[in-house]
C-alpha cells in the first residue's frame, strides 16, 4: 500500500512505536481482510478491536437482529438498537471507530451454496459462529479454499481459540479436533451461558491471534488455546492431523 497518511500515523501511534509492529506493520494490517462469521459476543469483540487496530476491509456476516438477551455481552449495540439488524448497527459503529472502512454487510446464513462466493475476497476467516454445524462448514471451506480459519467458542466462564492454516501438510483442520461425527457436535450453544467479560476476552483474542499472525509472530497452527477465566488459567494443547480426518486426510 501507499504511505500512511498523517491522521493514521497519529491514530495508530501507540502501536507504530512497538519496534516488532512500525509502519510496516501497521501498513499490512491496512491492508489486511478480514471475514467475521456471526455478529454475537464474539463477533461485536473482534470486528471492535479489530478496526480499532487498523484493519479496514472487513466482511460481516449475520442474519440476525438484536434483542435484549444480547446485551449482556454483545459490545457496540444498546438498548435503542433492539430489533434492529445486527450487521447494520455494527457497520454503523464500526464506522463511528473508522470512517474510511470499507464493511461488507452480508444479512445472510451461511450455508454450503454461497460459502464459495463469500469467501473469495478475504484471507483470513473469524469464526464467531454459535454452533457446530457451521464451525464444521466454515472448516471445511477454510481447508478447501487455503484461508486461515480463526475461530473460538464459549461456555460459561470458559473459551477456546486457535488459529489454523489447515491445506499445509502436516497442520490439522478443526475437525482433527473436534470430528463431527461425536455426540457433543451435534449440540446447539442456543442455551449455554455466557459471561460478558468471557465473550469480550474470546473476541480479543481471536483478534490478537489474527493480528500476530499478520506481523508473522505466530508460528504454530497445531495448538487450541484453553482459557478458564473463572480460575484466570490457560492451557495450550498441541494437536495433530486426525489420519482419519474426513475433511483434511
Ligand atoms: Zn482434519
Amino acid at each position: 500500500m501507499n504511505k500512511l497518511s498523517n491522521k493514521q500515523i497519529e491514530k495508530y501511534s501507540r502501536q507504530i512505536i512497538i519496534d516488532s509492529f512500525g509502519i510496516s506493520g501497521q501498513k499490512k494490517i491496512i491492508s489486511t481482510k478480514v471475514l467475521i462469521i456471526g455478529c454475537g459476543g464474539l463477533g461485536t469483540s473482534a470486528a471492535q478491536y479489530l478496526s480499532m487496530t487498523g484493519i479496514k476491509y472487513l466482511g460481516l456476516v449475520d442474519d440476525d437482529s438484536i434483542s435484549l438477551s444480547n446485551l449482556n455481552r454483545q459490545t457496540l449495540f444498546t438498548e435503542s438498537d433492539i430489533g434492529r439488524k445486527k450487521v447494520e448497527i455494527l457497520e454503523k459503529r464500526l464506522k463511528d471507530i473508522s470512517p474510511d472502512s470499507s464493511i461488507h454487510k452480508l444479512k445472510i446464513k451461511l450455508k454450503r451454496s454461497n460459502i464459495e462466493k463469500i469467501f473469495s475476497d478475504y484471507e483470513y476467516i473469524l469464526d464467531c459462529s454459535d454452533n457446530f454445524k457451521t464451525r464444521f462448514l466454515i472448516n471445511e471451506f477454510c481447508f478447501k479454499m487455503k484461508k486461515i480459519l480463526v475461530t473460538a467458542s464459549l461456555q460459561n466462564f470458559d473459551l477456546q481459540a486457535a488459529i489454523l492454516k489447515s491445506w499445509e501438510e502436516t497442520n490439522p483442520c478443526y475437525e482433527c479436533f473436534f470430528p463431527s461425527k461425536n455426540k457433543y457436535s451435534q449440540d446447539s450453544c442456543d442455551q449455554m451461558g455466557i459471561v460478558a467479560t468471557v465473550a469480550g476476552i474470546g473476541g480479543a483474542l481471536q483478534g490478537q491471534l489474527l493480528i500476530n499472525n499478520v506481523l508473522n509472530k505466530n508460528k504454530n497452527f497445531s495448538q487450541i488455546i484453553l482459557l478458564s477465566c473463572s480460575e484466570i488459567r490457560m492451557r495450550k494443547i498441541i494437536f495433530h492431523k486426525n489420519e482419519n480426518c474426513k475433511i483434511c486426510k
